[in-house]
């Protein structure tokens, strides 16, 4: 029989999250680090993520950490040490009339955080997205600063710094039960035991699978996301801005990715299920036909695309689609990271950076208390501008 192991902390789950907040705990000085991950790191939300990123956000402590985030996306080497793929392309936002004056107000709070913005006319949209049609469009604002990485180079490259600063990392290692022995928790995984004062859940669409175990339920659903790629026999750059149509129903969005494909996304609730173990790649192709028409209407050069691939990945949507992070109330040395609601790539960085501080009971460098679960019960959710949806 195995013998149980013993750690200063423990994190669950080898996710972009949980690989952020293993590099920062030790980065700032945390000892006996474990993370637990059941399949490789970066099997799960992760490694279906267009991995965009972006600042425009209504949301004032949204914006601060994409602002924050995006600097260490950019020097990720300085910052951590490797390589992401970074590459910028700015991000054009197409929306309708009523979208003018928060688009704007978001504007001139990205401004004040140094990220350069611009309300464009449709031949200046085309002078950055030679392909676009947007005479349909009532208001369409333009950042230059926004781009995309790569889910599994981010992923990986926090999990080899953490290693670096000594994080044991645990692949192939489900954990199966979580038991609470006054301040010691056990956790259970297929391959033995671990005992630490200190548990982080950092599964994502999996959190309530773990908080089951505890009795602790968080406020999410979990819904299918389903991802297309599209391609035409001319170049389509890899520098072309990302586009966010939220013109749209779907309120899709596209962005290049390699090989002169087009990856397209939509921003809407999608299919809820109750278990995310039981999503499947497939992608119908109804879906396919009907985000073609839009993508034909915003690009009339992709009347004739070919379908390339499609795949399908989990939200975990929060009542107010932001996450929750921070201290689980009532569990003294249990947190949680997850209710990521579709845009949880891009805060990363520093989400992962604040809840490692918090944990060490240091001052986050910039704050995550704004997405402490209680907000639910107090009535303090983060509603942004453009209403509910992954832009908030
Ligand atoms: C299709 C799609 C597109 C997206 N596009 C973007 C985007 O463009 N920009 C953006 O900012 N965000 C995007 N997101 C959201 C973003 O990718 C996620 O919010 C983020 O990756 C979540 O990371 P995570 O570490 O919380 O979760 P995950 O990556 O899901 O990690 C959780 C990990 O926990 C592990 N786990 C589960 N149960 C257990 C267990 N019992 N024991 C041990 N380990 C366990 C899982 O195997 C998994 O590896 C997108 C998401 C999807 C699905």
């Amino acid at each position: 029989m195995n013998e149980t192991k013993t750690a200063d902390f423990i994190i669950i789950g080898g996710g972009v999250v949980g690989c952020s907040v293993a590099y920062y705990l030790a980065n700032n000085g945390a000892k006996k680090v474990v993370l637990l991950e059941r399949g490789e790191i970066c099997s799960g939300g992760t490694a279906k993520s267009c991995a965009i990123v972006r600042t425009h956000y209504s949301i004032e402590a949204n914006l601060l950490h994409a602002v924050e985030s995006l600097k260490i996306f950019t020097n990720f080497d300085d910052y951590v040490g490797g390589d992401v793929g970074w590459q910028r392309t700015g991000y054009l936002i197409l929306g309708p009339e009523e979208h003018q004056e928060p688009m704007e107000a978001v504007f001139r709070k990205q401004n004040a955080y140094g990220i350069d913005t611009a309300v464009l006319n449709a031949a200046e949209a085309r002078k950055f997205h030679p392909l676009i049609q947007v005479e349909d469009v009532d208001v369409i604002g333009y950042d230059s600063m926004a781009g995309y990485a790569d889910p599994h180079l981010t992923t990986t490259a926090y999990a080899r710094r953490a290693k670096d600063f000594g994080v044991d990392i645990k692949t192939d290692a489900p954990v199966t039960g979580i038991h609470l022995n006054g301040e010691t928790k056990t956790v259970q995984t297929t391959n033995g035991a671990y005992e630490s004062p200190v548990v982080i859940l950092a599964a994502g669409p999996w959190a309530n699978q773990l908080g089951r175990m505890l009795g602790v339920s968080f406020p999410y659903e979990v819904s299918r996301h389903k991802v297309i790629t599209l391609k035409i026999d001319q170049p389509y750059q890899p520098d072309w801005p990302i586009v966010k149509d939220l013109t749209t129903p779907d309120k899709i969005y596209f962005r290049p990715e390699t090989g002169g494909v087009v990856l397209v996304g939509t921003g809407d609730h999608g299919d809820p299920i109750e278990d995310p173990d039981t999503l499947r790649d497939h992608v119908d192709m109804d879906h396919v036909t009907r985000i073609d028409g839009l993508i034909s209407n915003r690009m009339p050069a992709f009347e004739e695309a070919r379908f390339i691939a499609g795949w399908t990945g989990p939200y975990d949507i929060t009542p107010d689609w932001n996450p929750l992070v921070g201290p689980v109330p009532g569990y003294e040395g249990l947190f949680v990271a997850t209710g990521f609601s579709g845009h949880g790539f891009k805060l990363a960085p520093t989400i992962g950076e604040g809840l490692a501080q918090t944990v060490l009971g240091q001052e986050p460098r910039v704050p995550i208390d704004i997405y402490d679960m209680a907000r639910f019960d107090s009535g303090q959710e983060l509603h942004g501008a453009y209403g509910i949806g992954s832009i908030s």
